[in-house]
C-alpha cells in the first residue's frame, strides 16, 4: 500500500522507519489534512493521520473519489473524522491505546509542576535567584481529586494519585470495577474536589464539560486539568474562572483552538488567539502543547499498531481496530 502521511514530523519519521520492513511505503508530508491539501492524497491507497487533521465529510468525499481506501489515524480520539461520512464508503483505523501511562504521567506531571510552582523555580534559578517568596505549594496527600472518565488513562491516573495518597472521586458513564477511587454523580464530584482530571473522550455529551456553570459548582482555589481534548474546556469560561480567582490553577494540554499553533514554532510571531494568549500570560496557568503522549515508547507503539493497522486492512479486508458506529 502507498500511504500519504500527513502532518509529520521528525520523532514520526524516526518511528515508522524503524519498521521499514513492513513493505508499506510512505510518503511524508509536513502538511495537515484537510480540504486545501487533500488533492496530495490523489495516487494513495490510504492516508494516516493525527489529532489536528481536519477529516470532514467533504474531505472525505474527496478521498473516495480518488479511490483511497483507508484512513489510519494514528491516534486515540477519532473526534477530527466524520466517522458518518466514511461508514461503509471507506475504512478507518485508530489506535486504541498505546500508552495510556504516558498521558496519566504527564498530567501528574503538569500538577505536581503546578501545586509546587516548579516551573518559577526553574526561571528563578536560571537567573541565580536563589529566594522562595511565592514558592509556597500545598501537598497532594489527603487532597481530593475528582476524575471525569476512567478508561484506560483515567485508570492508570487514579492509581498514580493513590500512590500520593489522595482522596480520589470518579465519574464515567460506565464504571470499572477495577478502578480504586469512589464512583460519584458530577454535581457531587464537582463540588467535593480540590483538584479535577479529565480523561473523557470529546463527544457531544462531554463537549464545555466544564463551563460557566460546572465552575461554579467548584471550590474556591480547585485546580483543573486537561490532558484529553480542548474542548471538553470553554476556554472563556476558565479564563474567567482564573481572573475572579475561582479557579486556582489550570494544568492544560490541549486546548480547543490548537489546531494549527500546537506543535508549531510561533517564537517571534504574533499569536492572533486573545485567549490562549492570555491563558499563557496567567502565572497559574501551565500549558504544554498536546505532548502527553510523547514518549519513545509511546511513539513505538504508534508506529508498530498503526503499520499492523494497515497491513490487516490490506490483506483481510478487516482490522481489530476498525472505528465503527
Ligand atoms: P478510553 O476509551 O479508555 O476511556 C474513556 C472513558 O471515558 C471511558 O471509560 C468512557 O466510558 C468514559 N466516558 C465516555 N463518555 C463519557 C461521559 N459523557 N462522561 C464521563 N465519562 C465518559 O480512552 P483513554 O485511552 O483513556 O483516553 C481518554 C482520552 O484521552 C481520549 O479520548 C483522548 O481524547 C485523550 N488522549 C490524549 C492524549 C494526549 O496526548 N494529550 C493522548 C491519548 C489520548
Amino acid at each position: 500500500m502507498k500511504v500519504a502521511f500527513f502532518d509529520s514530523k521528525n520523532y514520526d519519521v524516526e518511528s515508522f522507519q524503524k519498521f521499514k520492513t513492513s513493505g508499506l511505503d510512505f510518503k511524508f508530508f509536513e502538511t495537515k489534512l484537510s480540504l486545501d491539501t487533500v488533492e496530495l492524497a490523489r495516487g494513495y491507497n490510504a492516508v494516516c493521520v493525527f489529532v489536528n487533521d481536519v477529516v470532514n465529510k467533504e474531505v472525505i468525499d474527496k478521498l473516495i473519489s480518488f479511490n483511497v481506501q483507508l484512513i489510519a489515524l494514528r491516534c486515540a480520539g477519532y473526534n477530527n473524522v466524520d466517522i458518518k461520512a466514511a461508514q461503509g464508503k471507506i475504512k478507518v483505523v485508530r489506535v486504541p491505546a498505546y500508552s495510556p501511562n504516558a498521558v496519566a504521567e504527564h498530567t501528574m506531571a503538569l500538577l505536581l509542576t503546578s501545586v509546587r510552582r516548579i516551573h518559577k523555580a526553574y526561571i528563578r534559578i536560571k537567573d541565580f535567584n536563589f529566594s522562595l517568596s511565592g514558592l509556597t505549594g500545598f501537598d497532594l496527600c489527603g487532597k481530593t481529586i475528582g476524575v471525569i472518565g476512567t478508561g484506560k488513562i483515567g485508570k492508570e491516573f487514579i492509581d498514580i494519585c493513590n500512590g500520593f495518597k489522595m482522596n480520589v472521586l470518579a465519574y464515567d458513564i460506565a464504571q470499572n470495577k477495577d478502578v480504586k477511587a469512589k464512583y460519584t454523580d458530577l454535581n457531587t464530584l464537582f463540588e467535593k474536589s480540590d483538584i479535577i482530571s479529565l480523561h473523557c473522550p470529546l463527544t457531544p455529551q462531554t463537549q464545555y464539560i466544564i463551563n460557566k456553570k460546572s465552575i461554579e459548582k467548584m471550590k474556591k482555589g480547585v485546580v483543573i486539568i486537561n490532558t484529553s481534548r480542548g474542548a471538553l474546556i470553554n476556554a472563556d469560561d476558565l479564563l474567567e474562572g482564573i481572573k475572579s480567582r475561582k479557579i486556582g490553577a489550570a494544568c492544560l494540554d490541549v486546548y480547543e483552538e490548537e489546531a494549527g499553533v500546537f506543535f508549531n514554532d510561533f517564537s517571534g510571531h504574533i499569536i492572533d488567539d486573545d485567549t490562549l494568549a492570555r491563558l499563557i500570560t496567567m502565572p497559574n496557568v501551565i500549558l504544554t502543547s498536546h505532548q502527553a503522549f510523547l514518549t519513545t515508547e509511546a511513539l513505538n507503539n504508534i508506529a508498530e499498531t498503526t503499520i499492523n493497522n494497515i497491513l490487516d486492512i490490506e490483506k483481510n479486508n478487516s482490522s481489530k481496530n476498525e472505528v465503527i458506529i
